[in-house]
């Protein structure tokens, strides 16, 4: 058992705490002193999830339902309480500041362990169907109820899914080497193929540094995406790979398949077969079509990767990308959504096969392998289209034709590469003709005037701080949205809104967008250091998630090679 107060004691020496070496110490005492059954929970909790990413539970608890809940249990008006959060600038600092105001006899009445805090979470997650918003309310007023100011401080702000104490996933990583004398680079391995870092964290006490190495895979746990690299030519990317693997670079959404052709006894639905997005997130059963497709022409247990492209069946051209997220997030009339936006996949890689990791096999090995476990339904579940060569006049007629057909442009693959889980090395260039953009995350918002009176219509976007897992301002947008744009962006920010204060609002950092811009400059304004001028909205990216955005480096990065 573990008193939460303990851990909110730990938030709140991180939060005050800004260097990493300091955090990752804090970090490293804190998990020698946990009990091993909460190691499993322990660092998500410090970087402040509940949940993995990957899976399906979440506690579906959004501002507007954690201010009521706030409300209920400390007799508050709501406006009194959005006052409070605008003058402390967060949910969770109000939250505490209130707390401390209020007669305390009626509050923590009953000592609260971390145990009985996460067992709370689980059934507030559980609460679904009718009647499911009151009783997310009632079980969550209940937990308030016991805790004192700082412990409510903390809940509100794990509820929220805004911790703020900036710990993001290198110095988890980080600390566990350190707690358990393991190098960095094997926990960082181990957590790259779980993705759990509570499993990680648990093996490494329990087996070492050995029981690291030999964790893999598992099929059913969604492994992090090797990421591509941009590069400027076709040129420049046969410099450096040589010989190389060119493929259409088709303009859907990824996809992760993992297949299971045993008897289903490792818990797996839906025949075996499920597909997590780019995020990780389960979309199985939203894509049963896509689940057909891989139970025909999959013919081992396999966990392979493909985009998820929806070609207009009579031009056959790509349609939107908006309607490709639309059948991901699709819950009812699955269907329907099939016949009106039929996909097709296309296989780009194997990870796992037949109970053996493929990972550290070169691409052509992989390429290879694929091949024999992928029987091709035309139209329907193919291999990426590729040719392998040297000449840069093969690869450019290559580029064109992909584009011609309406595709984003190619991807260009290292023969000789292993396949790095999480990671953007130079094994697979992408080439596009248009001009870089960023995935940036909205953090705030301005309310329109005039005709936009009543629309959030200026966006703050932020990027990522890669240490810290902060998201930090790098510029504006405004134009670029359309009206109907405005209207849609208005709706979905909404719910997001953490606090209004003089015409701006503070946002949940979730909505990702791509963004172009014209350059981009220094800039002591903002706290990122930088500024994009004149960005542009190009697209919503609901396949990507605020932990997917681009980081201030990358930003630092591409400041220094504009000018070279
Ligand atoms: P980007 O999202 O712009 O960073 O581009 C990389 C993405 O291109 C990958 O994450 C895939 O979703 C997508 N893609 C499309 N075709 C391929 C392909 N043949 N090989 C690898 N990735 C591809």
């Amino acid at each position: 058992m573990m008193e939460y107060r303990k851990l909110a004691e730990v938030y709140e020496k991180l939060e005050a705490t800004p260097g990493r070496l300091e955090k990752t110490d804090i970090i490293t005492g804190f998990l020698n002193e946990t009990p091993k059954e909460l190691l499993k929970i322990i660092p998500m909790l410090l970087m402040g999830r509940v949940f993995p990413l990957w899976s399906p539970v979440e506690l579906g608890i959004g501002p507007g339902l954690l201010y009521d809940t706030i409300s209920f249990v400390t007799g508050i008006s709501k406006q009194d309480l959005k006052t409070t959060i605008g003058e402390m600038g967060d949910v969770g600092s109000a939250v505490e500041k209130l707390f401390e105001k209020k007669v305390q006899t009626t509050l923590f009445t009953e000592k609260l362990t971390v145990e009985k805090v996460y067992a709370c979470f689980e059934n507030i997650a559980d609460a679904s169907g009718k009647g499911a918003q009151g009783r997310k309310i009632k079980l969550l007023s209940n937990l308030l109820t016991s805790a004192a100011p700082l412990e409510a401080k903390y809940l509100v702000r794990t509820v929220l899914g805004e911790l703020r104490v900036g710990v993001a996933e290198g110095i988890i990583r980080d600390a566990i080497a350190n707690a358990y004398g393991i190098p960095p680079h094997i926990v960082e391995r181990a957590y790259m193929l779980t993705n759990d870092f509570g499993k990680v964290a648990m093996t490494a006490r329990v087996q070492g540094e050995d029981g690291l190495t030999e964790l893999t895979m598992e099929i059913g746990t969604p492994v992090k995406p090797m990421l591509a690299q941009i590069s400027p030519s076709i040129k420049d990317a046969i410099k450096d790979c040589g010989t190389a693997a060119f493929e259409i670079k088709y303009d859907g959404a990824r996809i992760q398949i993992h297949r299971n052709c045993g008897d289903g006894s490792r818990g797996e639905s839906a025949g075996g077969v499920r597909i997590f997005s780019r995020r990780l997130e389960d979309v199985t059963s939203a894509l049963p079509d896509v689940v057909w497709m891989v139970n025909k022409a999959v013919k081992s247990s396999a966990i392979i990767e493909g985009e998820a492209v929806a070609i207009d069946p009579e031009t056959r051209r790509p349609r939107a990308f908006q309607d490709i997220l639309r059948r991901f997030r699709r819950k009812y009339d699955v269907l329907e959504m099939i016949e009106k936006i039929p996909f097709e996949i296309y296989i780009f890689d194997i990870l796992y096969a037949d109970g053996k990791s493929l990972i550290d096999e070169t691409f052509e090995n992989r390429r290879k392998t694929l091949e024999g476990v992928v029987e091709p339904i035309e139209k329907k579940i193919e291999l990426a289209e590729q040719i392998v060569t040297d000449s840069v006049q093969a690869a450019e007629k290559f580029y064109s034709r992909a584009l011609e057909k309406g595709h984003e442009g190619v991807m260009v693959k290292n023969l000789k590469a292993p396949y790095i889980p999480g990671a953007r090395v130079g094994y697979m260039y992408k080439i596009k003709p248009v001009m870089e953009t960023l995935d940036l995350v909205i953090i705030g918002a301005l309310w329109g005037t005039g005709k936009r009176a009543g629309w959030l219509s200026s966006y703050i976007l932020g990027a990522r701080d890669a240490e810290t897992g902060e998201f930090l301002p790098v510029g504006r947008v405004g134009s670029g949205v359309t009206e109907e744009q405005l209207e849609e962006f208005t709706n979905t920010l909404k719910p997001l809104v953490e606090f209004n204060s003089g015409g701006r609002v503070k946002l949940k950092p979730e909505l990702v967008v791509e963004v172009a811009f014209q350059e981009i400059q220094k800039s002591p304004k903002y706290k990122s250091g930088f500024a994009l001028r004149f960005p542009r909205v190009m697209k919503v990216r609901e396949d990507k998630g605020p932990e997917d955005t681009d980081t201030v480096n990358r930003i630092e990065e591409l400041y220094s090679s504009q000018y070279r």
